[in-house]
């Protein structure tokens, strides 16, 4: 494919530049065969939309950046920083189930690293993997993008960064005609499992070796200490290690009630962190076949289907490191672990929920009975979980019980539950209950009405979800009604792959 023409931005400015970023060596040293140098694609007029002061903190940013017209510039893809040589790099993926080749970064460029963190703008014009697409991202998916990856660190879930956003009148052509944004992200890497199948399917085994090895050097030392001389172990350890961490991290989505929506191949983190959002939700009511990407039209990236989603997906990658680990057996042995590492994730934050410190008798029946009375009614799964952790602090479950229609039915749960947290005794810690049940999270309709205002130029609704979301689990007086029922044109909402 040749590159499409690429226009330069405008010159560096002639001041000192605000923030001299200490570059260090990262994905970029691996070559020519993993990346290309692209420029950004300037954007007329671009504003400040969001910005995180605690990421800045992270890049050691210099205080007072969010005001920095250079660095707006600079997140804007409208002038390069001092020393910043942008690259997009080339990866392959399964997308519905379906091997659909190269893909590559079409509208994500690597500003580089720094403080250990490699720095992307999402959204910054077309690059040589764009194939169809325009290279933009617009304001309405980055703000959920900018949103949610926040308020996952804040819920303790794995996940890339968002450092700011800044958005642009320029017009981008999607089912209608939106505006242009461009997302900053952060994450010690960008490497997807999609980056490995890149390499396994040309047969290009030489860098497929370098990939593992960077991954492993960096992420995964200790998976050198296997006693194979071979080095076939250390690859095994790897996968083993990438299989394990996928599923805690799925058992975290699916303790917070978190549906990601397209996991496809190339959204899948080497680190197991969660990994471009799109059109993912925050479950309203429990219903565990939830789908909430409208393109998934047989619900393949359905809420309960993510686990095996994600062993389907480690497949993928198992079958990318084969030239590697050369012992399908040991491949097979790597990923065995998934399941009984995902279920005792799950269970002990589904414990945690129920105000269980430590594993005892019965508790994994408690937890599916508790499934089961939830689905039954499709009872809202953050509100019922707020107020159970509320409830078992004084003892009155009566704010708890007005959520089922079946009162019969949640009289014998809670019956159940009381005989169990009585039997647990000192481990039965309510308090532990409010720090596992966040009260705010990012419900779609909620993005929704920040994205309507956003869209009329003001930023204050976004800034609100944007400091409750950081504190999750703080009660935040004055703003209850962030936490309470979705209306009920939230139902209505779709969201699709497009963005
Ligand atoms: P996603 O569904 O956002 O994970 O994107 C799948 C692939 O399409 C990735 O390779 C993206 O970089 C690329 N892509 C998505 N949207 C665009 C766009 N507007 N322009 C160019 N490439 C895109
Ligand atoms: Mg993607």
């Amino acid at each position: 494919m040749t590159a499409p023409s690429i226009e330069r931005p405008r010159p560096a400015h002639p001041r000192p530049a605000f923030w001299q970023p200490h570059w260090q060596a990262g994905f970029a040293q691996l070559g020519p065969a993993f990346v290309r140098q692209v420029l950004p694609t300037p954007l007329p007029a671009p504003h400040w939309v969001a910005t995180s002061a605690a990421v800045g903190e992270l890049l050691q940013l210099p205080v007072g950046w969010q005001q920095s017209h250079d660095l707006l510039e600079a997140f804007s893809g409208n002038a390069l920083l001092p020393g910043c040589q942008p690259l997009a790099s080339v990866y392959s993926g399964h997308q519905f189930g379906v091997w659909a080749g190269q893909l590559g970064d079409g509208r994500a460029l690597l500003l580089g690293q720094v403080q250990g963190q490699e720095v992307q703008l999402k959204g910054s014009g077309r690059t040589p993997y764009s194939r169809m697409g325009d290279g933009r991202a617009v304001l309405r998916s980055s703000i959920r993008e900018f949103l949610c990856s926040e308020a996952m660190h804040a819920l303790a879930v794995p996940t890339t960064r968002a450092l700011c956003l800044t958005g642009s009148p320029a017009p981008v052509a999607r089912e209608e005609l939106e505006s242009a944004a461009v997302l900053t992200r952060v994450a010690p890497s960008f490497i997807r499992f999609g980056h490995f199948e890149h390499f396994a399917a040309r047969r290009q085994y030489a860098e497929l070796r370098q990939l593992a090895d960077f991954v492993i050097e960096r992420w995964y030392p200790h998976c050198r200490e296997q006693a194979d001389p071979s080095g076939r172990a250390t690859y095994a350890a790897l996968l083993r290690e990438v299989s394990e961490r996928t599923a805690r991290l799925i058992a975290q989505w699916q303790a917070v009630g978190f549906c990601h929506g397209v996991l496809n191949t190339d959204n899948m983190s080497i680190l197991g962190l969660t990994l471009d959002y799109g059109p993912f939700q925050f479950l309203d009511g429990f219903d565990p076949g939830h789908i909430c990407n409208h393109s998934d039209t047989q619900g393949r990236y359905a809420f309960d289907r993510q686990p095996a989603i994600g062993w389907w997906n480690l497949h993928a990658l198992a079958q990318a490191l084969m030239p590697l680990i050369d012992d399908a057996h040991a491949a097979e042995a790597a990923l065995a672990s998934y399941e009984a590492v995902f279920t005792e994730a799950y269970v002990a934050l589904l414990r945690a929920k129920l105000g269980l410190a430590r594993p005892c008798a019965g508790d994994a029946d408690l937890v599916q009975q508790t499934l089961a009375l939830l689905a039954a009614e499709q009872v809202d799964w953050s509100i019922f979980w707020r107020r159970l952790a509320q409830a078992a602090g004084q003892d009155d479950y009566a704010a708890v019980r007005e959520l089922f229609a079946d009162r019969v039915a949640f009289d014998a749960w809670l019956l159940r539950y009381k005989e169990l947290t009585a039997l647990a005794g000192q481990g039965f810690e309510p308090d532990l209950m409010l720090k596992s049940n966040p009260k705010y999270v990012l419900r779609n309709y909620l993005a929704e009405q920040a994205i309507a205002q956003a869209r009329q130029g003001n930023f204050e609704e976004l800034q609100t979800l944007q400091t409750l979301l950081a504190r999750p689990f703080d009660e935040h007086p004055g703003f209850g009604r962030y936490a309470g029922f979705p209306p009920e044109w939230a139902s209505r909402i779709s969201i699709s792959c497009s963005s």
